[in-house]
């Protein structure tokens, strides 16, 4: 059975413990790997390692650095199946998915920011006749990158890119539920010729490694993207430290569907943005919310697509709806279908556990569940539950949806759908969140800000947000001497 290493000061190499976690393929509910049970110890030689490719990384030219990036871009393009299969088995997600949108968007994040990198300048203000500052943007030191299970390669990509590219080091932790690509991407790494400790992978649990890391007295800067609640305690520990943090955290997206929206496109988008990655991810709209005079129209022709949308096995290249990540989150969603009914929640179609069968018979899948007649308030409106699971909600007014959507603790992403311009517009300005798509979901242009308000998160990602944050602002000033012969200068 493969057994994953760390990768630290550039080798595969074995933790320190010598002790090792069971990986699940969620499809098939059996173990098909094992990965390092690391601790702090591990932690502290990746640190090490990190610590010193500073000293050289942060000083290498930015041109040598976004070669480097744009060859690690290059290989996972080469590995593109290799990586969409390995995404797939390891996390659950249906490998047409994985080729089209997860393992793309991990060489783009290399790309992007390999070439944005090039075009961070650095802004000077003059004091005429008095002196002239100039700011530079140095990186910070060994970043600490922790990402979760639900966008494995993608998201982890998403943060270690703009490290390495602004000069930084990096000692990373992927979730240990699905670790698998990032340690193909240590492999690949190792083959781009990317030198020893700029990139340190430490796989093993939340509370021992990514705790370690961001308990790490010399980790200056950390990059967390996962749930509110493990945000929270990273903000507890890092911030009487006073760590850059950057925290992306939950959601519980409202999806807001006037009378007046393109219905065709809409459906077909809603479905999507419902269930997508079987739910599992932080900007799916899992409040869907449709002006009346739609309601009755848009609740047959839903619930018949989510009828339609079978679980299968993720390998299968017709596969539109995998299995669910662990057996863990499987019994929370099923909590939450349960708690929907005792708040007086109707099931309109799933709910249920699905059984598959031949190799997938003991895989952890849920039906594609839609419920309405909850109180936009109840517990099932307001937390995140992180799987295909939707309310429909009817409404009146804007005023009535706009209370509605701001109404939970979080503030991610919010979707619009209205053929009216003004009012896409007005619902835009007063909803609270920091993403929002009008008449779309999902697209993305990476120069965008990306984060949430609330407590969906702290700071932005994305363009150049994510290689400021990388870097640490520095003024110089510089004193003009008046000249003794020329004229003053214009003031
Ligand atoms: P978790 O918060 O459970 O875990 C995220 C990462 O943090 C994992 O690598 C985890 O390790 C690690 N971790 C756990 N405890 C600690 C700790 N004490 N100190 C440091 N690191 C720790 O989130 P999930 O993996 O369950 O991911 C799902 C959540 O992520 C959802 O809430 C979702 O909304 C959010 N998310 C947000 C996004 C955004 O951009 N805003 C994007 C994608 C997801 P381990 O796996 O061992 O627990």
């Amino acid at each position: 059975m493969l057994q994953i290493k760390n990768y630290i000061n550039g080798e595969l190499i074995a933790p320190v413990g010598n002790q090792y976690i069971d990986n699940y393929n969620p499809a098939t509910g059996k173990i098909y790997s094992h990965i390092p049970d690391s601790d702090g110890k591990d932690v502290q030689l990746a640190y090490e390692a990190a610590a010193k490719a500073f000293q050289t990384w942060s000083l290498t030219t930015k041109e040598d650095r976004s070669k480097l990036l744009i060859r690690i871009a290059d290989l996972i393009d080469k590995n593109h199946e290799k990586l969409s299969r390995a995404e797939s088995t390891d996390n659950g997600k249906p490998i047409q998915l994985a080729r089209v949108v997860d393992i793309p968007r991990a060489a783009a994040n290399f790309r992007f920011y390999a070439t944005g990198v090039l075009h961070l300048s650095s802004e000077a203000q003059i004091m005429e006749d008095t002196a002239i500052n100039y700011t530079l943007h140095e990186p910070v030191g060994v970043a600490g990158c922790i990402s979760p299970w639900n966008l494995p390669l993608y998201l982890f990509t998403w943060k270690i890119a703009p490290a390495l590219a602004a000069g930084c080091t990096v000692v990373a932790k992927p979730s240990e539920i699905t670790p698998m690509t990032a340690y193909l991407l240590s492999e690949l790494c190792i083959e781009a010729g990317l030198p020893k400790g700029v990139l340190n992978i430490v796989h093993g649990y939340g509370h021992k490694v990514g705790a370690a890391i961001t308990a790490h007295p010399n980790i200056p800067v950390i990059s967390f993207t996962g749930g509110t609640k493990t945000g929270a305690e990273i903000a507890r520990v890092a911030g009487p430290m006073f760590k850059k943090l950057s925290l992306e955290l939950g959601g519980k997206n409202p999806n807001i569907v006037f009378a007046d929206c393109d219905f065709e496109q809409m459906l077909k988008t809603t479905m999507h943005s419902s269930f997508s990655n079987q739910g599992e991810i932080c900007l799916c709209g899992s409040r869907i919310f449709i002006e009346r005079p739609l309601y009755e129209k848009f609740k047959k022709e839903f619930v018949a697509k989510a009828i339609e949308l079978k679980a299968g096995d993720p390998a299968n290249e017709k596969t539109r709806h995998g299995a669910i990540v662990s057996k863990q989150h499987k019994e929370k969603i099923l909590s939450y279908i349960a708690l929907a009914q005792q708040e007086g929640g109707k099931i309109l179609c799933g709910g249920n556990e699905v059984k598959l069968s031949g190799e997938c018979a003991d895989g952890w899948f849920i039906e594609p569940t839609v419920i309405e007649g909850l109180p936009y308030n109840c517990r099932t409106n307001q937390e995140e539950i992180f799987g295909p699971v939707v309310t429909l909600t009817p409404f009146d007014t804007e005023e009535e949806v706009l209370g509605y959507a701001n109404s939970t603790q979080y503030g991610l992403a919010g979707i619009i759908w209205t053929e009216n311009l003004t009012r896409a517009h007005r619902m835009a300005q007063h909803l609270q969140s920091g993403i929002i798509w009008i008449n779309c979901w999902l697209l993305r242009d990476l120069r965008t800000p990306f984060g949430g308000l609330k407590n969906s998160g702290v700071g932005r990602e994305g363009g150049f947000e994510a290689l400021r944050f990388f870097t640490e602002p520095k003024n110089v000033c510089i004193k003009l001497s008046p000249s003794p012969t020329l004229p003053k200068g214009r003031e």
